[in-house]
């Protein structure tokens, strides 16, 4: 009996082989113009005709190859990039397995010209099924042009696999998209069938981002930016406002490579949750940045899944990362602060609660619909001594129509923010906050402190408690000035027309702050000195954050300029959820809050702490 394995010939291999790199033409254009991106090249230019199917073509001004590596390259695993297997996991290029050079030339007549800025003549070659059929001398600029035509001319089957030429069209428009937001410095340009579609000219990340987006995303992003030595997130974020029925717009980077991830997109969704209506999607941009030894790459055929060496610490700070940009730029979408006006007629809403006003509030009809689960922190406690509801015990937890956004911001109907109004000033809870000194600290999610108190323990939101630490100081500011440092190299900020005019009215109540801030004409500003408790080094960005966040306060809302300015502040100076805080830090968050006026809310409303008293524990264990 005679064997029956053999083995295949080289171009049906090389067929076999390609299926995998090369699926539509939109394959064949991410891996020339990643090839063009690590040749160097500052400039990048693609030309498609039929959607690809009849010439895929680029155009780059990267390093070039000598005539041996021309000839070379199209061999299958022949590749510049990497030589031992260590490299595979110090990778820094887009491409690294020699295949796709090899790939093209199965399923497509190439031709390849190209030239080093140190040789005087170019070299081209072409090649028809995996064969180089021609090898010249040829005049020619300095980089690498590859053209590839007719596409699966010797494989019908799968030409006749593709879709239409606006699908495949498509396709190709989203690699194209994907390598220039990964590399906003190059110059990118697609010319479709003779027609210019893109010229987008290197620039920043955001220039990228908004050459892509459109120029109504020019307001509409939010950055993110977060840094640790194990791994750097950045990019941007779509406002709420522009999330939409579809996933589009979903762009994740990892060392500058598309990937697709379902889990990392999770990320992102959740740090959304609660800003999105149902059913829309956050649009993103994100990058994320590790040691390449932290991530496999090699795990699938055109590389846009990776391997993380820990995903959940990746997702983990993805999240954060966005959270945090997020809140940053919170401030509450519908806040509504006028109240219905019949209720404002209510004695209770009009003066200060004090205990005989509580009688009387507490008898009015009104009083039954506010008195339900988690308002307890109402009633006064003598009162209350020995009544067995659960919540009595709580002393201050949002009322059940509340609900607090990402930013801790809360969502209030009417009634519920009469309970509000109420912990707003006009009642103050006698014991005030009363943590044991001297005593650990737990942080718990990197968001909660749980101290214990006299008579139980409180859980308290640290960014929430930052929040009204900083409102209180920047609101006794206007009596006491606040210090300035100055700045030893003075920024200059240039604004848009509208926000110079507001940043104008704003520097007499920035200055009661401690901003020092001049304006020198033509939406130029030049920012002298910043609050002493403020780290310096980004005034600039946080200038801008502030007139961003401020724009968000609709004229409806009937604060002074300078009381939005101060919740702004607030806002954006508190320490973050999701920070980590020493003991130290934890204790003096405390302290300072246990000197507030009102400790117990911030200013929008939302609790700060929640208190557990020990009756209420014991309780809890039939004690
Ligand atoms: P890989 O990118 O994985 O190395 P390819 O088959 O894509 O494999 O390319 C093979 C080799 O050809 C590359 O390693 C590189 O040395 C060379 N090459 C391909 N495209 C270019 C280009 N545009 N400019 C310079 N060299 C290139
Ligand atoms: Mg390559």
């Amino acid at each position: 009996m005679s064997d029956t394995i053999h083995l295949l010939p080289d171009h049906i291999a090389n067929q076999i082989a390609a299926g995998e790199v090369i699926q539509r033409p939109a394959s064949a254009v991410k891996e020339l113009m990643e090839n063009a991106v690590d040749a160097g090249a500052t400039q990048i230019r693609l030309i498609v005709n039929d959607a690809g199917k009849a010439l895929i073509q680029v155009i780059d001004n990267g390093k070039g190859m000598s005539v041996g590596d021309a000839q070379n390259a199209f061999a299958r695993h022949a590749t510049s990039k990497i030589s031992t297997i260590e490299d595979l996991f110090q990778i820094r290029t887009m491409g690294f397995r020699g295949e796709a050079l090899a790939s093209i030339a199965a399923v497509a007549q190439v031709s390849l010209k190209t030239k080093r800025a140190e040789d005087e003549l170019g070299t081209l070659v072409e090649i028809e099924n995996s064969k180089v059929i021609e090898c010249n001398s040829v005049a020619h600029e300095n980089g690498t042009s590859i053209s590839m035509k007719n596409l699966f001319f010797n494989v019908p089957a799968r030409r006749n696999f593709l879709k239409s030429n606006s699908a495949e069209l498509k396709h190709i428009i989203e690699e194209f998209t994907r390598v220039a937001l990964s590399f906003p410095e190059i110059l990118f340009t697609l010319s479709s069938n003779g027609q210019d579609v893109y010229h987008w000219e290197g620039g920043s990340f955001k220039q990228r981002a908004i050459q892509v987006l459109g120029n109504q995303y020019q307001t509409k992003l939010v950055a993110v930016g977060e840094q640790t030595d194990y791994l750097t997130v950045s990019g941007f974020v779509g406002k709420p406002e522009t999330a939409r029925k579809t996933r589009s717009d979903q762009y994740f980077f990892v060392n500058r490579r598309f990937i697709k991830s379902a889990y990392l997109h999770h990320a992102v969704a959740n740090a959304f949750e609660g800003l999105l209506p149902k059913d829309s999607y956050p649009s993103y941009i994100l990058y994320i940045d590790v040691d390449p030894s932290q991530i496999d790459i090699n795990v699938h055929p055109t590389k846009q899944e990776i391997k993380f060496e820990d995903d959940k610490i990746i997702y983990a700070f993805v999240q954060a990362a966005v959270k945090h940009a997020l809140a940053q730029f919170s401030i509450a979408p519908s806040l509504d602060f006028s109240l219905d006006a019949d209720i404002q007629q209510l004695d209770a809403i009009q003066k200060p609660f004090t205990a005989d006003k509580i009688q009387s509030a507490t008898s009015h009809s009104l009083y039954a619909g506010f008195t339900q689960k988690n308002q307890a922190h109402l009633i006064p406690k003598s009162e209350k001594a020995g009544n067995s509801d659960l919540e009595n015990f709580f002393t201050n937890i949002p009322s059940s129509h509340s609900q607090s956004n990402e930013m801790g911001e809360m969502q209030v109907s009417p009634d519920s923010y009469i309970v509000k109004s109420s912990s707003m000033g006009l009642y103050k809870e006698e014991e005030g906050l009363s943590v044991i000194e001297d005593t650990v600290l737990l942080q718990l999610h990197q968001t909660y402190i749980i101290a214990p108190t006299q008579s139980g323990c409180i859980i308290l939101h640290q960014q929430l408690a930052h929040e009204r630490v900083l409102y209180e100081k920047y609101q006794k500011a206007s009596i006491q000035p606040h210090a300035t440092q100055k700045s030893l190299f003075p920024v200059v900020l240039e604004l848009n027309p509208s926000d110079a005019i507001l940043l104008d009215e704003m520097l007499e109540d920035l200055a009661i702050i401690g901003y020092e801030i001049e304006s020198f004409g033509n939406n130029s500003f030049i920012i002298q000195g910043i609050p002493a408790d403020i780290l310096s080094g980004n005034e600039k960005n946080a200038i801008e954050l502030l007139l961003e966040q401020f724009k968000h306060f609709s004229g409806e809302v009937k604060y002074s300029k300078r009381e939005k300015l101060i919740r702004c502040m607030s806002r954006q100076m508190a320490i973050k959820a999701g920070q980590s805080l020493t003991q130290k830090e934890m204790h003096s968050i405390i302290e300072m809050l246990s000197q507030c006026d009102i400790p117990n809310v911030t200013a929008s409303g939302a609790p700060t702490y929640v208190e557990f008293k020990e009756g209420y524990l014991d309780g809890l264990f039939s004690r």
